[in-house]
């Protein structure tokens, strides 16, 4: 799940002091360092182990919920899924009753579920899966007091190209395997974003490499939903766009250190390409808002995948706390920096 408050959506601040928005200073971990608009945490090795406790939870909902991905399931089906798992290793669902930043209705479910043109933040319900369709499934969990989330993206299988909203009257039909390589190509902007998350380095480069990758593969990007840290409480402090503002730049832009633990989920939409103007900055996909205060989706004909995993940086480079092992769980691609194989996802 993304940082919600609406404050926080993608929006520079010129209140802000601008003494605020560069630097860090050294701190230890355990401890807080201020950099950007509010102070962010930094873990001890053992507190790493006990989110990445938590992490092994939401990896284990969200293998059960991407093996029940069938046409003819419904969104709730998964979600119950998502639930009994967090529940069965003695964790509770983040998501469930998480408060709505502008006075909405509380979160009802337990994982949001978001299908096609929808990007993030689906209320799962009586939907039921089409062959075809691209699902989008985020699990936040609570284990032992630490949090951690992560977030896949799936097409439901389907032996021949199938229409996305079939019911639709405009009902859009995408070969398997072009879906197939877009969602790679999420992954891959994800990993991108992680194998950049070297301590010393700026959060803006790292969202610059994500933002350019996924504008070189043709495809556009979603700004106003970030990623954030992870602790105690699924959403922390910074805020960790995937994309590059003016904002980020000026107000919220912060120096990755050991012991920062942050959620990345990168938001790429098929079938708008992205444009990254003269001053790096992306030009975003609009989306919109639907009744439900909740769900966020992109115009109909687009299509989202969502991708999302916890990170911790270490001294030793960044390290995946919510990797999952499942048969299903990976894409083999080739490694953007090293050109090696590896297991993406
Ligand atoms: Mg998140």
């Amino acid at each position: 799940m993304n940082h919600v408050a609406t404050e926080l959506h993608g929006s520079t601040n010129p209140a802000l002091p601008s003494a605020l928005s560069h630097g860090t200073s050294i701190a230890q971990a355990g401890t807080s360092v201020s950099s950007g608009r509010a102070a962010m945490n930094l873990r001890s090795a053992e507190e790493i182990a006990a989110i990445e406790r938590s992490g092994v939870v939401v990896a284990a909902a969200l293998e059960a919920a991407e093996a029940a991905v069938v046409a003819g399931v419904s969104t709730a089906e998964l979600d119950a899924l998502v639930r009994a798992t967090i529940v069965a290793h003695g964790a509770e669902p983040s998501f469930l009753g998480y408060p709505h930043a502008a006075g909405g209705p509380a979160f009802p479910a337990s994982s949001c579920i978001s299908v096609n043109n929808e990007v993030v933040h689906g209320i799962p319900g009586v939907r039921v899966l089409n062959a075809g369709d691209v699902v989008k499934i985020d699990v936040g969990a609570r284990f032992a007091g630490w949090c951690a989330d992560a977030a896949v993206t799936v097409r439901v299988p389907a032996n021949t190209n199938h229409a996305l909203d079939a019911h639709a009257a405009d009902a859009l039909v995408i070969s398997n395997a072009t879906i197939d390589a877009f969602i790679a190509d999420a992954w891959q902007t994800l990993h991108v974003g992680i194998s950049a998350m070297q301590p010393g380095m700026r959060w803006s480069e790292v969202a610059g490499r994500m933002q350019r990758f996924a504008v070189s593969r043709g495809h556009g990007m979603v700004d106003g939903w970030h990623g954030h840290g992870v602790g105690r409480s699924v959403h922390e402090a910074p805020q960790a766009p995937s994309t590059v503002s003016a904002g980020l730049r000026e107000y919220r832009d912060f120096t990755l250190l050991p012991g920062m633990v942050l959620a990345i989920e990168p938001i790429v939409v098929m079938g708008a390409q992205g444009v990254i103007d003269d001053s790096g900055c992306l030009i975003p996909v609009p989306v919109s808002v639907a009744a439900d205060r909740w769900t966020v989706a992109v115009a109909p004909g687009l299509v989202a995948a969502h991708v999302e995993h916890t990170i911790a940086v270490t001294r030793s480079g960044p390290r995946i706390l919510t990797r999952r092992t499942g048969v299903r769980a990976g894409i083999a691609l080739n490694d953007c920096n090293g050109g090696s194989s590896r297991l993406l996802g």
